[in-house]
């Protein structure tokens, strides 16, 4: 029978960029076989090594079928082997149809990444269940966030952090995780069939990019209504009470509307702070967590792509990542969008907090990246469980009145920022409204400002140049992630409410797209066992 051979460690140089003929070239020279004689090149693995810049390479991974792959096998190095056979995990394995019983649909607050993805590991089983918003549709809400980047329009229900698909929409999509867990597998499957570019099931490092995110959002909403789910945007969730004998729970909506359920996925993201107000009054068990803060650093993409690539050309926009130590402080860099554009991310009026996002085609000429210091639980906390949250929103109170009031952002040269000056001249950034000359080393806490000035120390000795004069300081960068974590049992049901499943980076269990998909998808088969253990309980009486 034909196998498929795998190939490690093919190089291509990086020189021109790395096309599919150079690659085929070198895979055939690799097995000492002219070109066409592949039948078939799939690329699994690829990634770019820039640590020798008179040499930088593409290092692949790849699957290939051949006219003869015994010969091969027998004369070939180590470095070629049968492909193994690779399946995606099924979240919903071993559950058969009928072995579960739902009074009402289940309902998921929230279609951010942990409310989709629960959404979604439902649909694997056929079970529908209904998505309630409180933002506008990607169409929408589109529209809803070029007004504030325009013109500093705030819209407080629809916004980038609440919306259709979550915080993450217009985002860079970078997907950061190790991708050994089969789950991971069956999330980047997904992510392909509702639209992703191919190649982030190879890349290293892997990136959907704004434009792709949005119309995977669509097309996932348009599959799920498709089996039956009901999306209701723009529909706050405002109360939860017992249900009495009708159902577990009784829900309300700010349109006034009430709703029974026996499963409610809390997939709220990080941003809704007057539902953790509503929750923490309703009694729901929650705790104070550590997060980390800090600000925006902005470079000109070329300075970025001369310090890691030298003077090579035809490359991608460069990335980094960087970490460094005070006494007690991490300090890292965290969400780098390589071609990236500065975005207004605060939830609350009046407020103000940054982050990025870029294409997929990483053009925009800057390179941005959050660097963020951790924040203990003894630099906020005064007994209250959501003093986190108070103190991420007194900060980002304090940027909006130093950006101006207006959904500016403050900001600073890097060098500046370093020695304590306010800035003058043009300061360019992608930031859109806009930036305005501020000491952002008088917005954030002292003890952020010396582990950051500490930080770019080291940092620029690691990459020399990194302070540039074009190098800025945005900010600020608050939400890293949650400040609460909504404590959950064995069953992923909270410790407080039966359930009630606390799901994703608002519950303190996620930071980032990958890993909040992934809660969503465990609290998906959570809510399918639950209903399996319902319809037993009901057999066995
Ligand atoms: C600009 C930006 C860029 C980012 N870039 C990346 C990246 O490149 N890679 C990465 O891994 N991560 C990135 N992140 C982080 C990532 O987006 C989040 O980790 C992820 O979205 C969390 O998913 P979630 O489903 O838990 O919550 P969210 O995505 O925050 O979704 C929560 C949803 O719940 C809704 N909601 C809240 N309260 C209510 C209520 N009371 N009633 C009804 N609906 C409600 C909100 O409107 C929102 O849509 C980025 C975040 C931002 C803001």
């Amino acid at each position: 029978m034909p196998v498929t051979l795998r190939l490690k460690d093919v190089e291509v140089p990086a020189t021109n960029g790395s096309t599919d003929a150079q690659l085929a070239a070198a895979v055939a020279q690799r097995l000492g076989l002219p070109a066409d004689a592949l039948l078939s090149l799939v690329i699994r693995k690829k990634s770019l090594d820039a640590r020798r810049k008179s040499r930088i390479v593409y290092h692949y991974q790849v699957d290939v079928d051949l006219e003869d792959e015994a010969a091969v096998l027998r004369t070939s190095d180590s470095q070629v082997e049968v492909a193994p056979t690779e399946a995606a995990a099924d979240p919903l394995e071993g559950i058969a149809k009928g072995s579960y019983r739902f009074r009402h649909m289940p309902i998921i607050i929230g279609s951010g990444p942990a409310g989709t993805f629960a959404a979604l590991a439902l649909a694997q089983a056929g079970q529908p269940c209904m998505i309630i918003e409180r933002g506008e549709a990607v169409e929408q809400r589109l529209r809803t966030v070029n007004n504030l980047r325009r013109d500093g329009t705030f819209e407080g229900e629809s916004n980038y952090c609440f919306g259709e698909g979550g915080a993450g929409t217009f985002s860079d999509g970078k997907l950061t995780c190790g991708r050994n867990h089969p789950l991971v597998k069956f999330l980047f499957n997904q992510w392909v069939e509702f639209g992703a570019p191919d190649e982030i099931l190879y890349d290293a490092h892997p990136h959907i990019g704004t434009d792709y995110l949005l119309r995977i959002a669509k097309n996932q909403r348009q599959h799920l209504e498709q089996i039956g789910c009901q999306y209701l945007f723009g529909r706050r969730f405002i109360d939860i009470t017992a249900g009495g004998s009708a159902a577990r729970y009784r829900i309300k909506l700010d349109d006034g509307t009430t709703l029974l359920t026996d499963h409610l996925v809390l997939a709220i993201g990080h941003s809704a702070r007057d539902t953790y107000e509503m929750l923490l009054e309703r009694g729901l068990a929650i705790a104070p967590k550590p997060f980390a803060m800090g600000a925006r650093f902005e470079h000109p993409q070329d300075v970025i792509d001369k310090i890691q690539f030298g003077n090579q050309c035809d490359l991608p926009p460069a990335e980094y990542k960087l970490a460094a130590h005070t006494q007690d402080r991490g300090i890292w860099t965290f969400c780098m969008c390589p071609g990236g554009h500065l975005l207004p991310t605060n939830a609350q009026p009046n407020h103000l907090a940054i982050n990025g996002m870029s294409y997929h085609a990483r053009n925009s000429g800057f390179a941005n990246a959050a660097v963020v210091v951790n924040v203990l639980r003894e630099d906020f906390y005064r007994g209250h469980p959501l003093d986190g949250m108070r103190f991420q929103a007194a900060i980002e109170r304090q940027a909006f009145a130093a950006g101006g009031g207006n959904y500016m952002s403050p900001a600073q040269r890097m060098q500046d920022f370093m020695v304590g000056r306010a800035s003058t001249g043009e300061l360019r950034s992608t930031y859109k409204p806009g930036v305005s000359s501020a000491r952002l080393d008088q917005v954030l806490p002292q003890f952020i400002v010396d582990a950051l000035r500490q930080a770019v120390v080291d940092y620029n000795k690691k990459m020399h140049g990194f302070i540039s004069k074009d190098a800025l300081v945005v900010g600020v960068e608050t939400k890293t992630s949650s400040p609460i974590v909504m404590l959950r049992d064995k069953s992923l049901q909270s410790i407080s409410h039966p359930g009630l499943f606390p799901a994703g980076e608002g519950a303190g269990f996620a930071g980032g797209i990958v890993s909040a998909s992934l809660d969503g998808v465990r609290i998906g088969r959570a809510v399918m066992d639950d209903a399996i253990a319902t319809a037993l309980a009901e057999r066995i009486h």
